[in-house]
C-alpha cells in the first residue's frame, strides 16, 4: 500500500497507522448488531489514545459509555469528551486514591469483585458524602461459548462466586455509602463465532435473572460483558454479526420482560471488536541473518512495540506482509525485534518473499492492545509513533513519552 510507504518514509518505523474511519464503522456496525435499548462502553485498555477515545463519542448515532480502571484512564477519557457520568469503573485493585479521584470526577458507577472492594468503596463514598452505585460482577460457575479467553468458573481475582453470592446477599445490601445497583458479567473475550456469543449471552441472561430472585434487589443496570471477536496480528475481517440482534431480545424479554422500558438497562462492553481493524503496525527490516539454517528477520520493533502480551501466549504469531507484492514466499522466517532478549520474537516460521534490510513490513488488525500493552520501556527505545488518519487525511501523530521524576530533598 502506497499510503503506508509514504506513511513509513515521512514518519519512520516502528509506527502505527489507526483510521478513524475504520473506528467509527465497526462502532456503527456493533451498535447495528445490538438492540436499540442496549447501552456500550468502550473497554479503554484496548485502545486509550486520545483520537480513538473521542471517535467512541462521534457520530450522529448512539455513542459508547467508558469502561475502565485506573486513575490514568480516567483522566483520558475525561480529556477526550467523556463525563464522568459515563464511566464504569472495574478492576480487582482500587486503591484508596483512585476511588476518591473517581469518585471526585462525578464517576458513580462502579463494577465490585468482592465483598472487600464493595466496602473500601463505601466508606470512601461516605467520606465524599456520595453514594456509589455498584455493580456486582459475577464469576459464573459455568459458560457457554467457545473461546481462547475465558475467566469464569474458575477460581479468579474477579467477581464473586456466582455459586456463593445470594449468600452475601444480607452483607451486600447493608454497605453504606453503596447501592447495590446490578451485575456485571465478563465471562470471555474474542469469542469463536456468532452462535457461541449468542450462547453466552442467554447463559449470561439467564443467570443474572435467577441471581435478581435470590439477591432480592431490583436491578437497575445489568452488564451482560462482550466477547465480540476480531482477528488481532492476522490477516482478515472482523465478524458483522448478523442474528445477535433478534437472538438477545428475545433472551431479555423471556428473563427480564421490563428491559426495553429500562427495568433494568441492559449493557455490553467491547475492546478489540471496535478497533482491532482500524491498526496497522508499520515495522522495518533492521538486519537478515542466518543461524544452523534458520533465517532471521530482526526488527525495529519487537515486544517494546508490540505484542507485550505475548508472555501470556495469547497472541502469536502475527502474519506480516511486505508492503508491496513482491513474488513467491520464501523461506520461512522468524521475525525477532531489536531487545536483547530471546523472548523478543513476533513470529515464527512465517512464510515471506525475499526480504533485505530497509524494507517495511506491515502487521494488520493492530488497532488494539497495541503500544500500551506492550513493554514501552524495556531497553530504552523509543515508543513507536501513532499516526491517526481518516481515510486520506492525517490527523495527527504523536508518541508516547517516559519522563522519570524526582522528588528533590526526600533523604534516602
Ligand atoms: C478487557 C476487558 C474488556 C474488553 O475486552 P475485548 O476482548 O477487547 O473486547 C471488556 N470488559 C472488561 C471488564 C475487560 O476487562
Amino acid at each position: 500500500m502506497t499510503g503506508h510507504t509514504e506513511l513509513a518514509k515521512r514518519f519512520g518505523t516502528p509506527s502505527y497507522v489507526y483510521d478513524l474511519d475504520r473506528v467509527a464503522k465497526a462502532r456503527d456496525d456493533l451498535f447495528a448488531a445490538l438492540p436499540d435499548e442496549v447501552e456500550l462502553f468502550y473497554a479503554a485498555k484496548a485502545n486509550p489514545h486520545p483520537e480513538i477515545l473521542r471517535e467512541m463519542r462521534a457520530g450522529d448515532g448512539r455513542v459508547c459509555r467508558a469502561e475502565i480502571s485506573s486513575t490514568g484512564e480516567l483522566t483520558a477519557v475525561l480529556q477526550a469528551g467523556f463525563d464522568g457520568a459515563d464511566v464504569l469503573y472495574t478492576g480487582p485493585g482500587k486503591t484508596e486514591e483512585e476511588l476518591t479521584e473517581a469518585l471526585t470526577q462525578g464517576v458513580r458507577l462502579f463494577s465490585v469483585e468482592s465483598l472487600g472492594d464493595l466496602r473500601r468503596i463505601g466508606e470512601t463514598a461516605v467520606r465524599l458524602g456520595v453514594t456509589a452505585d455498584c455493580l456486582l460482577r459475577v464469576n459464573n460457575a459455568t459458560g457457554a461459548a467457545v473461546t481462547s479467553i475465558r475467566m469464569t468458573g474458575v477460581p479468579s481475582q474477579f467477581g464473586f462466586d456466582s455459586e456463593t453470592l445470594p449468600a452475601l446477599a444480607p452483607e451486600l445490601r447493608d454497605v453504606p455509602g453503596t447501592a447495590i445497583a446490578g451485575l456485571h458479567f465478563f465471562p470471555l473475550s474474542n469469542a469463536k463465532d456468532e452462535a457461541s456469543l449468542i450462547a453466552e449471552f442467554r447463559h449470561t441472561i439467564a443467570t443474572a435473572a435467577a441471581l435478581q430472585k435470590q439477591l432480592g434487589v431490583p436491578f437497575r443496570l445489568v452488564d451482560i460483558g462482550g466477547g465480540f471477536a476480531a482477528p488481532y496480528a492476522v490477516r482478515g475481517e472482523r465478524p458483522v454479526y448478523t442474528d445477535l440482534r433478534d437472538n438477545l431480545a428475545a433472551a431479555l424479554d423471556e428473563h427480564f420482560p421490563g428491559w426495553r422500558e429500562g427495568a433494568p438497562r441492559i449493557a455490553c462492553e467491547s475492546g478489540r471488536y471496535l478497533v482491532s481493524g482500524s491498526g496497522t503496525l508499520l515495522i522495518g527490516v533492521v538486519n537478515v541473518k542466518e543461524s544452523r539454517g534458520r533465517r532471521f528477520l530482526i526488527l525495529d520493533g519487537g515486544i517494546n512495540t508490540f505484542g507485550g502480551m505475548s508472555g501470556l501466549g495469547r497472541i502469536m504469531p502475527v502474519s506480516v506482509e511486505p508492503d508491496e507484492a513482491r513474488g513467491e514466499a520464501g523461506v520461512p522466517a522468524s521475525l525477532v525485534g531489536p531487545l536483547c532478549t530471546p523472548g523478543d520474537v513476533l513470529g515464527r516460521d512465517v512464510a515471506l518473499p525475499d526480504i533485505a534490510p530497509g524494507d517495511v513490513l506491515t502487521i494488520p488488525n493492530a488497532g488494539s492492545y497495541g503500544p500500551t500493552a506492550s513493554l514501552l520501556m524495556f531497553l530504552g527505545r523509543p515508543a513507536p509513533a501513532e499516526l491517526v488518519v481518516r481515510g486520506e487525511e492525517l490527523v495527527s501523530v504523536s508518541r508516547i513519552q517516559h519522563i522519570r521524576t524526582y522528588e528533590h530533598g526526600q533523604a534516602l
